[in-house]
């Protein structure tokens, strides 16, 4: 899947492009890819509040945690975002959408209230913005794929953001729901992506993702579910042929700066680009070769 420049459909970008909302929703998660998106350095997330990357529009971000407004001043925020009303927007969503059932399990994701003061769920939100914004990217396997709150034996019902919006979604630029999984994936992935997109909204360059809807530039690497220190200990008696191979940019990008990053600094590598890496995968990072 490559979206080549000719593409886009959106007819409410000026070129250049100088302003981006990005509004970011929270789903079910532990915050841990707002936490990778913060540590990005290389380019971050201020480069682009401030306009120091070439080509790129300023960001104004709206996020749950990180924004200085709350409560109604929040939701102002998102109804104007929704509207049109704060130019073009792209949408954010980390963690994994939860059924809303309309009892307490759902509560928790739940923004604001409807005129009829019914309480708005998480999934109405995000198919409000489904029709408005320009682009939408789930960060992290959470939002790509359920992740750890869609393992087996939890309680909850969740959907990724492919999965709500469909099969056949795409934005108002042509683009269909761009994943970048991991648990957390790295901030300068993200980075990486949105200056990317920002370019390809722009007509500058083509955004190449992959049947999963991954950038494909960063996830053609290839690395396996490997026990801490494996490479530094052959002797620990694992077999460690017929390892399932995923793809993941930690073993070439490193976490931040190209430094650091899972296996690369002895720790394991638990799979966590694969959708169901809990269930399947994280066994095979134990380093007690009984359960392996
Ligand atoms: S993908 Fe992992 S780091 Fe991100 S919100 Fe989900 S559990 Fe947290
Ligand atoms: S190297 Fe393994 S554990 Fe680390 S981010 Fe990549 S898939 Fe996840």
């Amino acid at each position: 899947m490559s979206s080549e420049v000719p593409s886009l459909q959106s007819d409410s970008l000026s070129n250049p492009l100088e302003h981006v909302t990005l509004v970011w929703l929270s789903g079910v998660g532990c915050n841990g890819c707002t936490l990778a998106m913060l540590e990005a350095s290389n380019p971050g997330i201020e480069d682009l509040f401030f306009g120091n990357i070439p080509d790129a529009p300023r960001v104004t971000l709206i996020h749950p945690e990180l924004s200085m407004e709350s409560g109604v001043d929040f939701l102002a925020m998102l109804d104007r975002a929704v509207d049109g009303r704060l130019g073009p927007v792209v949408l954010v969503l980390e963690g994994a959408i939860p059924e809303d059932r309309g009892d307490a399990s759902g509560a928790g994701y739940r923004i604001g209230r409807g005129k009829d003061g019914h309480p708005l769920s998480l999934s109405w939100w995000v198919e409000q913005f489904a029709s408005q914004a320009e682009a939408l990217i789930a960060i992290g396997t959470c939002a790509t794929a359920g992740g750890l709150p869609n393992a087996l034996g939890s309680p909850l019902q969740v959907r990724s953001l492919g999965d709500l919006l469909g099969p056949g979604f795409v934005s108002r630029a042509g683009l269909p729901v761009i994943n970048i999984p991991g648990c957390a994936p790295p901030g300068e992935a993200f980075i990486e992506t949105l200056t990317y997109l920002f370019l390809h909204l722009q007509q500058l360059v083509p955004l190449d993702l992959d049947d999963e809807g991954r950038p494909r530039w960063l996830y053609l690497h290839e690395t396996s579910p490997l026990p801490p220190r494996v490479e530094f200990s052959p002797a620990i008696g694992l077999d460690l042929s017929n390892r399932p191979v995923i793809h993941c940019p930690v073993p070439s990008t490193g976490w931040m700066r190209k430094l650091g990053g899972c296996a690369r600094v002895g720790g394991s590598c638990i799979g966590c680009t694969e959708p169901d890496f809990a269930d399947r995968l994280l066994a095979l990072a134990r380093p007690d070769p009984a359960v392996n």
